[in-house]
């Protein structure tokens, strides 16, 4: 990794303007899941340890640009307390008065949590003027928001731009694993693409054809790819306007010479939310009353054939509709051969890296990434923003 991390600065005495990603799921005021704030933790102990006062600010859901207490970051600042063992001091106004003197009077060793920067629409915007009230709180400034790192918003980006910077462990960690992985991988390198929308990921489908020896493809993006080799698919989701690029990746793959496997059978059902009958096919065609909503036994076979075989996997989007029991064992299958073998194992953020949590298997994993968007960026070879803006080593 070629840009700063936070052991190549000076903290020593200085405020540290610290990008979290605290967006966690909050139900009546209580935190369901706070994942996100223990992998913070190496970072802000890093930098209390080493003599800095350290300023966090995050975003939390979609207050749209207005103050919205129901996604105020509060809860998270109390929960951050008890992990450190001390008190976290909190703004309830990111840039306001308030957060000016607190910063000013906070001392090293000290915590300060921001109250939510998406309470002004200039986070989003990149506001120059927004970008430089959050600079003036600090002497430094530290990304370590992996989930919002694809993002070039104000706290992301522009304020980068105002402060000698670094990224923290939990991106260094995070481009390490996925970008190591994916341009240096241990061959063979199987690739597994699943979740529902084709139109996402077709320019990702198209990168990791260029680096993988075997591409799996599962979930309903599969049922695009199968009706460009002509089988019917019922009433499954079919994106028809991406057929025709559907059928161009399928002569790429063979070009180059990467195996390229879809399902071979399905379990289907006839109505997507209350389905009365559920089945297994037998073949790739899908009775015209039906749709598919996970690989078959079959399929199954095959790709865990695949996954034992290989000496990278990189994963994301599930084989079916995993949050539906009936429907779980694709996911759940792929996801247990994946924990089982030896191969660096990477699961993409979003839904795959919760459904890897959900069955168990999350520790079974080299990595699982905390960014659904940022690590699918990264999968498709590209540079996420917030990254390219820290400074070079
Ligand atoms: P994505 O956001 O593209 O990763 O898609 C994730 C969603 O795809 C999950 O909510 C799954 O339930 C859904 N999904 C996976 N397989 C199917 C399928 N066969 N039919 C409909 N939805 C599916």
């Amino acid at each position: 990794m070629d840009k700063k991390t936070i052991k190549d600065i000076d903290v020593y005495n200085k405020k540290v303007l610290l990008r979290v990603d605290f967006n966690v799921p909050v139900k009546d005021g209580v935190i369901t899941d706070d994942n996100r704030i223990k992998e913070e933790l190496p970072t802000i102990k890093y930098l209390l340890d080493n003599g800095a006062s350290v300023i966090c600010m995050s975003h939390l859901g979609r207050p749209e640009g207005e103050v919205n207490l129901k996604y105020t970051l509060k809860p998270t600042a109390v929960r951050l307390g008890e992990y450190l063992g001390k008190e976290v001091k909190f703004a309830e106004d990111c840039i306001g008065k308030d957060a000016v003197k607190l910063a000013k009077e906070l001392q090293p060793g000290e915590v300060l949590m921001l109250e939510n920067l998406r309470f002004y629409a200039q986070e989003e915007e990149n506001d120059e003027a927004f970008c430089k009230k959050l600079a003036k709180l600090a002497d430094v400034y530290v990304n370590d928001a992996f989930g919002t790192a694809h993002r070039k918003h104000a706290s992301t980006y522009g304020v980068a731009k105002l402060l000698p910077n670094a990224v923290g462990f939990l991106i260094q960690k995070e481009l390490e694993m996925i970008e190591d992985t994916i341009n240096q991988p241990k061959r063979p390198l199987v690739g597994i693409l699943g979740g529902a929308k084709v139109s996402d990921k077709i320019k990702i489908v198209e990168s990791l054809l260029n680096k993988v020896d075997t591409l799996i493809v599962g979930g309903a993006m599969a049922y695009t790819f199968l009706a460009a080799q002509n089988y019917s698919m019922g009433k499954s989701l079919v994106e028809t306007e991406m057929v025709p690029e559907a059928e161009r990746l399928i002569k790429l793959a063979e070009e180059k010479n990467v195996q390229l496997l879809l399902p071979v059978d399905h379990m289907v059902t006839d109505k997507f939310e209350d389905g009365t009958v559920i089945k297994a096919t037998k073949c790739p065609n899908i009775p015209t009353d039906m749709m598919g909503m996970d690989i078959g036994k079959q399929t199954i076979k095959n790709y865990k054939k695949a996954i034992k075989q290989a000496k990278s996997v990189v994963w994301n989007g599930p084989m079916g509709v995993f949050e539906n029991k009936n429907f779980e064992n694709g996911t759940k299958s792929v996801a247990k051969a994946m924990a089982k073998t030896k191969a660096v194992t990477i699961v993409g953020g979003g839904d795959s890296a919760a459904a890897v949590i959900k069955f168990g298997f999350a520790k079974k994993m080299t990595h699982v990434s905390t960014g659904g968007g940022a690590s699918l960026k990264l999968f498709e070879g590209k540079v996420l923003p917030a990254v390219d803006v820290i400074a070079n080593k």
